[in-house]
């Protein structure tokens, strides 16, 4: 099987993990300082503040814009669930714009149908590694006096007009064991602003900046010395895990650009993708379903995922939740009854790329 993921560490990490194992400070430490650092540098934002996981950074910067019990936040329901989860915990409103069907992220002109005067925040998510049209969202944002989150779990390093992902208001990462930078568990606040990035480190540490003294009612939200000495060195060589994902992706495309009833990623020119996923479309052209294509992909090896099945507010739990106001969109629905992500990771042989188009070709002409 062609694994749709796969993480590798080399001596760096291991030569790392050891230096903290025996410096005896194993919690948050130099480390995740170091850390903080050098993903600040990737992001070109003055502050990266690390946390638990990626949740919990959704969840901290929430909570650090004081919403309200019904104050909304826009985001799009064609995401991982961490997205929603988070709005919910931090107390506020969950409302849905659609996507657009050429980058599957949240359309601009949908989000400006949403706003209410109860609208606090935009929230798009960088989906898949490619970042959303981020110029109409901000000009919507000032003009409303919204906030803007950036869920950039899915997009380190991705940049759009030059701009990283975490640099336009607040961003929020994850390095989760399938993300292109992983500790296992992990997350990232990004801001360039002082006050804010203040404020979060006070947050995750029991509302304490000395200890004892407690400032607010705060949380155990930190990262370890551990969980920072796997990242670091992945960091060091990150612009060469995208470059491999970026030329698996153009392979790919090569690949599977003619095949009837296969729609191929889009890229822009003044967006850099960073593929933590490479996601086809299955049309009505296809003489396979979507789900019957993932079948035939499994049955001979390629570990193709569906990212996201459905829409969020499709599920039980969220179905008549009074804080996830569903809309229309028809888009999103659509597309996320056509989309597999097929294997992109750096690990990928030429062999393996031959294999996946091979193998999409045969199911897509039977
Ligand atoms: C992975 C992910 C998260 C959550 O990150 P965790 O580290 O798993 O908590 C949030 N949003 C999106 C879009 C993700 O892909």
């Amino acid at each position: 099987m062609i694994p749709i993921s796969s993480v590798q560490f080399g001596s760096e990490e291991e030569e790392l993990v050891i230096e903290v194992l025996r410096s005896g400070s194993i919690a948050q430490g130099p480390m995740v300082q170091r850390f903080e650092r050098e993903f600040a540098a990737l992001c070109g934002v003055k502050h990266a503040i690390a946390v638990n996981n990626g949740t919990t950074a959704l969840v901290a910067a929430l909570d650090i814009l004081d919403l309200r019990p019904g104050d909304e936040v826009i985001t799009t329901p064609f995401t991982f669930v961490a997205t929603v989860n988070a709005i919910l915990e931090a107390g506020a409103t969950a409302t849905f714009a659609d996507i657009n069907e050429d980058d599957f992220n949240i359309d601009p002109s949908s989000v400006a149908d949403r706003v209410t005067e109860r609208t606090r925040v935009i929230m798009p998510v960088h989906l898949y590694g490619q970042m959303a049209d981020m110029d109409p969202l901000v000009a919507l944002a000032k003009a409303h006096e919204l906030s803007i989150l950036e869920d950039s779990a899915q997009s380190h390093g991705a940049t759009y007009r030059g701009k990283s992902a975490g640099s336009f208001g607040l961003g929020s990462f994850s390095f989760y064991a399938t993300k292109n930078l992983t500790t296992g568990e992990g997350g990232m606040i990004t801001t360039d602003d002082d006050d804010v990035a203040d404020r979060l480190r006070v947050l995750r540490n029991q509302g304490m900046r000395e200890r004892y003294v407690y400032e607010i009612a705060g949380h155990n939200y930190r990262l370890t010395d551990l969980q920072a000495a796997l990242a670091i060195p992945q960091l060091a060589r990150y612009d060469m895990t995208v470059d491999k994902r970026r030329s698996n992706a153009d392979a790919l495309s090569a690949g599977l650009a003619s095949i009837v009833g296969i729609e191929v990623p889009r890229q822009y020119p003044d967006r850099r993708h960073v593929w933590h996923q490479f996601t086809i479309r299955v049309t009505d052209e296809c003489a396979l379903s979507r789900d019957e294509m993932v079948a035939s992909l499994h049955r001979s090896g390629v570990g193709a995922g569906v990212y996201y099945p459905r829409l969020l507010f499709d599920y039980d739990a969220y179905r008549d939740h009074p804080a996830v106001l569903k809309s229309d969109v028809p888009i999103a629905r659509r597309v996320a009854s056509q989309v597999i992500s097929l294997p992109v990771h750096p690990l990928l042989s030429a062999d393996d790329i031959a294999t996946i188009t091979e193998v999409v070709a045969t199911a897509a002409s039977t």
